[in-house]
């Protein structure tokens, strides 16, 4: 049976666990889903989730405990949210240690701070999806290859680089489980 991992080192994890684990119900899929915290841990999972919270501080963890080498030797598949959209991308405007997985500028905290945060139905999949935009970021700019999924406006709120994909928004904190089906589905095509 496949591991998908999410991350437990900061942030709404407990959030990003329920969903999937409504997900692969759903799909009736035969996935363990598990919270982790270590390289060895999550050297065992086929896919990672990478929850919202604070980018500065899940990427530092993730650096002492050498988890993002993990990562990118077994190319292991990850969804990142908010703070994980952050971490998977090349060039943010703060310097902080990033994952780099998907070649794009991204804007932390670009729709603004707290106060401004807010909800916007968005296209995505042929469909609408509840985006909840906390402290969210955008991407302004992704390289050749990587698939522009959603957008607000000029801004890039989802994209996909292969096996890695992140939205600016927080589907864990909505009912809609179509983002975690799409990572199971399609990027870690793990429907029998
Ligand atoms: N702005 C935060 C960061 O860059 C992300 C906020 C969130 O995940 N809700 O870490």
């Amino acid at each position: 049976m496949i591991k998908i991992g999410i991350l437990d080192l900061q942030g709404d994890v407990y959030e990003h666990l329920k969903t999937t684990q409504k997900a692969v119900k759903k799909m009736d899929t035969p996935a363990q889903i598990l919270k982790v915290k270590t390289a060895s841990e999550v050297s065992k999972c086929k896919g990672i989730i990478i929850s919202g919270g604070e980018s500065t501080v899940i990427g530092k963890l993730i650096k002492e405990e050498s988890i993002d080498q993990v990562i990118k030797k077994q190319k292991i598949a990850v969804l990142g949210t908010c703070a994980g959209m952050v971490l998977l991308s090349t060039k943010t405007d703060y310097e902080q240690p990033l994952l780099g997985l998907i070649d794009m500028q991204v804007k932390r905290n670009g729709f603004g701070r707290q106060r401004l945060s807010f909800q916007k139905e968005i296209e995505i999949f042929d469909g609408k999806f509840p985006g909840i935009f906390i402290r969210a970021p955008y991407a302004s700019e992704v390289g050749n290859g990587v698939k522009i999924l959603a957008k607000i406006k000029d801004k890039i709120v989802a994209v996909q680089d292969g096996n890695c994909l992140a939205t600016a928004f927080h589907p864990e904190l909505t009912q809609d489980t179509k983002i975690h089906e799409y990572f199971i589905k399609e990027v870690l095509n793990c429907v029998e």
